[in-house]
């Protein structure tokens, strides 16, 4: 699904090179690179302020406690995500309440939102999935009216940028209250390992996020809130820092690769090539096919034996999970994640792709038909 070596191997030297300085300085914990990251990405976000720290989970996990949520607390997310975004919210003994998506950009509904509001709601987290950002503007709208934060899981769409119905155009993960994204190795700004940031206009939140990711702690020794231990090593900032220069064109080629797709896929009827949003540019985290009137196992097992890989996100919905099912929420509760989660794929799509493997891939594709 992804050629990590391959993209090392082109940025080799600089990596090596940043590598090498943090371990000559010894400073691995809280290093300079650490803040000079965080600078660099905050310019990248339209110069949002920027908190790194350990993961995307924890960032999702400290700017909920940032927020003062409490337990019982409602917070609405989309059932068809990662399984991180509902496992901070019951960790913190919020109330995870699911709402659905809608079946082309396949993130949170926004005409289902007002249904789902009581006077224990607190929060929306909005997820851009897949590289593209979920339908902010009347999210927003929704969230102003009734006084709820809004916490954008931007985890898979670093650098997806919003579009306003004025034209405006805002970074996914800096349009909300906090913004939330992740370094793991396989998403758009992997690290070699974990890493995770969080993005607010609002200084003084930013300043509660940062004391919450260092043991709640404003100087050394001295702890003003019930904190955890999540910062970004040294290692990691010093690899991201060569990493985020190449951020762009890590992104065109994504779309390179997702362009070539869309180009050679479009006639076969048993796909539907990824829907591009009017309101969001595309990342392509994913390349996420939906399946009709075929048996989308049987296509992954086909395409499997022909050396393809592919990958399903997600194949159990979230209410459907044990650790979070709800008696008031049987199956056929969620009816468009249902059917995606029978009828998703996502092809290979990274930034070592070449038209040889596309052109093979897209071919094995044509003859499955
Ligand atoms: C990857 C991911 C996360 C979690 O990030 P980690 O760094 O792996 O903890 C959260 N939400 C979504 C949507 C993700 O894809």
């Amino acid at each position: 699904m992804v050629d990590l070596l391959g993209q090392y191997q082109r940025i080799q030297p600089e990596i090596d090179d940043s590598i090498r300085q943090v371990i000559e300085s010894t400073e691995f914990i809280q290093g300079p690179a650490v803040r000079q990251f965080e600078q660099e990405l905050s310019a990248y976000a339209g110069g949002t302020p920027t908190v790194t720290c350990g993961n995307g989970t924890d960032a999702l996990q400290i700017a909920m406690m940032a927020l003062g949520l409490k337990p019982g607390d409602e917070v609405i997310l989309p059932v068809h995500t990662y399984v991180a975004t509902a496992e901070v919210i019951a960790l913190l003994r919020l109330s995870p309440v699911f709402v659905d998506v809608n079946p082309n950009t396949f993130t949170l509904d926004p005409a289902k939102l007002e249904g789902l509001i009581t006077s224990r709601t607190r929060a929306i987290v909005p997820v851009h999935l897949y590289g593209q950002c979920a339908d902010m503007e009347p999210i927003l709208a929704v969230a102003s009216q009734h006084q709820l934060h809004v916490i954008e899981d931007a985890a898979q769409s670093l650098g997806a940028r919003y579009r306003f119905r004025d034209g405006r155009q805002v970074f996914a993960g800096t349009l909300g209250t906090v913004g939330t994204t992740s370094f793991f190795p396989s998403k758009n700004l992997g690290a070699f390992g974990d890493g995770g940031a969080m993005f607010t206009r609002e200084e003084k939140l930013a300043a509660t996020l940062r004391m919450i990711a260092n043991h709640g702690q404003r100087q050394k020794y001295q702890h003003d809130l019930v904190g955890v231990n999540s910062r970004l090593d040294t290692l990691q900032a010093a690899i991201l820092r060569v990493k985020l220069r190449h951020l762009d064109e890590y992104e065109s080629r994504r779309r390179a690769v997702a362009d070539f797709y869309d180009a050679h896929l479009a006639g076969l009827a048993f796909l539907e090539t990824p829907y591009r949003a009017p309101y969001s540019t595309h990342v392509f985290h994913q390349y996420t096919l939906r399946t009709r009137g075929v048996d989308r196992d049987a296509l992954k097992d086909y395409l499997q034996k022909k050396g393809i890989p592919s990958m399903i996100y997600y194949p159990i919905p979230l209410h459907l999970q044990a650790a979070y099912r709800k008696a008031d929420k049987p199956e056929g509760s969620f009816p468009v994640t249902e059917e995606l989660s029978r009828s998703v794929l996502s092809l290979p799509i990274h930034t070592e792709m070449d038209e040889e493997q596309l052109s093979y891939i897209c071919e094995a594709l044509a003859r499955f038909a």
